[in-house]
């Protein structure tokens, strides 16, 4: 699963996107925000247990030493990835085949068994998100019949989801507040997406503000290279990503956490899979 970090292709987001001052829809975008209102109905970033952090944990992701956080006896990674048990404790003195860690998240032929658990409420929100995928992408997803490898949706406490295909049953859990957007992001993740802010370049686009990251939520912006991890981006660093942050996420303070190299603030994405969020599952899949 090293591989998955997937993080988009900008060909044409580019353009549009780096050209710093040039049309009136990259200053509007670009506007500065110092101090995040409250009452701005921002789609907020994921969270397996809001306003939880739990206990700081060193474990290890497909080999790599990885901080994560225990919360809830589970091992929460970026604030919504959900590792095995398994994935964790892997490590010391595992192999680390990189060939096997470049495919063994996906899903075979692209196809993703799925059942949505009678008691989630609001299901639309699953059958609007995988219609959105299937519509932007070559993923297909199919009801699970027999299948020993599929994705179950289920109510949870926040928005997660494990990362990549890991093998038997999965969860993609959805709290109430958990929306279409979220749900696309969730299966991101399941399709073995990591958050497009913890590229390995991503200190070439962005700057990262640790001083107002709330605190147990600082690793959710750290470099997957910082926890020895190694991954594929695809294209350039993707601000309207559906994976990507926004600029006040998880901010203590109400200042921004991430900021452009201008010091301008961006918002977070949860509507739709970008451009360059299509190319890069494209290049994967
Ligand atoms: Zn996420």
């Amino acid at each position: 699963m090293r591989t998955h970090h997937f993080s988009r292709l900008a060909l044409l987001a580019t353009l549009g996107t780096f050209s710093i001052f040039s049309c009136s829809k990259e200053q509007e975008s670009t506007k500065v925000q110092p101090v995040a209102d409250s009452s701005r109905q921002e789609a907020k970033a994921e969270q397996a247990y809001p306003g939880q952090t739990g206990e700081s944990r060193a474990g290890y992701l497909s080999g790599q030493p990885v901080e994560y956080r225990s919360i809830n006896g589970e091992n929460i990674y970026e604030g919504d990835i959900i590792l095995t048990a398994e994935q964790v404790a892997k490590g010391t003195g595992a192999a680390r085949p990189e060939s096997a860690g470049r495919t063994s998240g996906r899903w075979p032929s692209a196809v993703v068994y799925y059942t949505i658990d009678a008691a989630l409420p609001s299901q639309n929100r699953v059958t609007d998100a995988i219609a959105h995928w299937q519509a932007n992408t070559a993923i297909r997803f199919v009801k699970r019949t027999t299948q020993a490898n599929y994705v179950t949706f289920r109510v949870g406490s926040g928005c997660s989801s494990n990362i990549g295909m890991i093998g038997g049953r999965q969860y993609i859990n959805l709290a109430s507040g958990c929306s279409t957007g979220n749900t696309i992001h969730e299966i991101g993740h399941a399709l073995g997406l990591f958050h497009e802010q913890t590229r390995n370049d991503r200190d070439t686009y962005v700057n990262i503000l640790t001083q107002n990251i709330q605190s147990g939520y600082e690793n959710n912006f750290s470099k997957y290279s910082t926890s020895g991890y190694s991954g594929t981006d695809y294209g350039a660093l993707d601000f309207g990503s559906i994976m990507m942050y926004g600029s006040f996420s998880f901010s203590s303070n109400g200042q921004p956490t991430i900021t452009k190299k201008d010091g301008s603030t961006f918002d977070i994405q949860r509507t739709a899979l970008s451009t360059g969020d299509k190319a890069g599952i494209d290049a994967m899949y």
